[in-house]
């Protein structure tokens, strides 16, 4: 007799009511934007029936050379910056034709379509945005990221109405910086500084200090400062600071625009000074206590498990090992397609070659044993066809060396997939 039929493993399912279940935890539904990478939906979790927003970026995007340091930018920034007024990243996910963030949802939409929709803001709810947006950069750049793409477009409300930052697939981090200065073009012209277009290098946080002046003219008049259709006026009026305030525009604001959209950076009022002006400080709300730095790296590791970024490379062909920046390394590990009995006697043949004794612990775990140093070995299968190998030095300490890991790894090279020199 033949034996039962294993049910297909499904990913992702489709629901009755258009919409989709993706790892048998999140329902997604409506479409609540589509950026130039990605589109964003609106999320359930089955799990404790909390909204979400999920971001899905298609393969084809994923084979955009530029997507893959936009995605490591994205993530390492939202893991790095904790802070109330910046979207929160809850994990990452990818199959293989698909990746997925989910993050914190921003119910009340975009700033931009209050501004469409609406027409331009009085003074005091300009500033009521404009204080957090300050506020909020400053805390990036002392973390050392800049924006560098800041439009209304990447500003979303929350439920109550506060800011939440958005979309920092364009931002740098102090990595980036070769000479103290970046060097990569981009941005949305309308919002984006001189300099950046000169394409001469330039620094991150004078030129996301140029798209707040941007930001406040358009949020004072629900147009752009320098709105010309063709590209080289546009830029003319840039240089030459060709600013036109409508009237009721007050003095304080437009000395802080005019500041802002200094053309020569180096002259540029800075975020500090700003925030240190009578205007910007008019009803400041004091910012709350700073949460834990680490939250955002353990939600991803403990509810996806360590492999969601080794799925995503292995399915995508990123390297995003980027995404993790520490030193510390304790813990290895890699994916196969090889089948897991094939690992398991590699790794025996690696670590006898190596001096080391084999010990099996339980079915999937293999203890390599040399004196004091035992380095556990675990073989599971994570989804069809791929098999998680995760090495952990459980004790010894530094006896387990790189070299030997080195080593470890040209014993794998056939089977391999994706590595990943994990940290602690
Ligand atoms: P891209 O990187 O492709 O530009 P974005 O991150 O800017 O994508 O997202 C595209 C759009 O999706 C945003 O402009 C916004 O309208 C919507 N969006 C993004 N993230 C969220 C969120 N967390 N909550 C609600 N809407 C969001
Ligand atoms: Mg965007």
């Amino acid at each position: 007799m033949a034996p039962p039929q294993q049910p297909p493993r499904t990913i992702n399912r489709t629901t009755s009511d258009g919409g989709t279940i993706i790892f048998n935890k999140y329902h997604l539904t409506r479409l609540l934007g589509r950026g130039s990478f990605a589109k964003v939906y609106h999320g359930r979790s089955l799990i404790d029936n909390s909204s979400v927003a999920v971001k899905v970026i298609e393969k084809p995007a994923a084979e955009d050379p530029t997507m893959e340091p936009r995605l490591v930018r994205e993530v390492a920034a939202m893991r790095r910056l904790n802070h109330q007024n910046i979207l929160k990243l809850h994990e990452v996910m990818a199959t293989k034709t698909k990746i997925y963030l989910v993050m914190e949802l921003a119910a009340g939409g975009e700033l931009f379509t209050q501004l469409t929709r609406r027409g331009r803001m009085k003074e005091a709810t300009a500033r009521f945005y404009f204080q957090q947006l300050v506020s909020t950069l400053h805390f990036c750049h002392q973390n050392g990221v800049a924006h560098r793409d800041l439009k209304p477009q990447n500003l979303l409300l929350d439920d109550k109405g506060n800011l939440k930052i958005s979309d920092f697939g364009l931002s740098a981090l102090p990595e980036s910086h070769k000479d103290g200065l970046l060097h990569t073009s981009c941005g949305t012209p309308a919002f984006t500084a001189p300099e950046i277009i000169r394409g001469k290098g330039y620094d991150g946080a004078k030129a996301d200090a140029w798209s707040c002046g941007v930001i406040l003219f358009n949020l004072l008049t629900g147009y752009l400062p320098f709105n010309d259709g063709n590209l080289p006026n546009m830029y003319r009026k840039m240089h030459t600071r060709e600013i036109v305030f409508p009237d009721w525009i007050s003095k304080q604001p437009r000395v802080i625009i005019h500041k802002l959209l200094d053309p020569n950076p180096k002259t540029r009022m800075r975020v500090e000074k700003l925030m240190g002006l009578a205007w910007f400080k008019k009803s400041l709300k004091p910012d709350p206590a700073v949460e834990d730095d680490s939250i955002s790296l353990n939600l991803i590791k403990c509810k996806t498990g360590v492999n969601a970024f080794d799925i995503i490379s292995l399915s995508s062909g990123l390297n995003l090992s980027g995404i993790f920046e520490e030193k510390v390394k304790k813990e290895w590990w890699f994916t196969s397609t090889a089948d897991a009995e094939e690992i398991k006697k590699t790794v025996v043949g690696v670590g006898e070659r190596l001096g080391y004794g084999w010990k099996k612990m339980k079915d999937d775990v293999a203890g390599l044993v040399k004196g004091r140093v035992v380095v556990l070995v675990k073989v599971a299968e994570m989804v069809a066809e791929m098999v998680l190998v995760e090495v952990t030095v459980v004790d010894g300490g530094d006896g387990f060396s790189e070299g030997e890991w080195e080593e470890l790894k040209v014993g794998f090279q056939d089977d391999v997939v994706s590595w990943h020199d994990d940290v602690q």
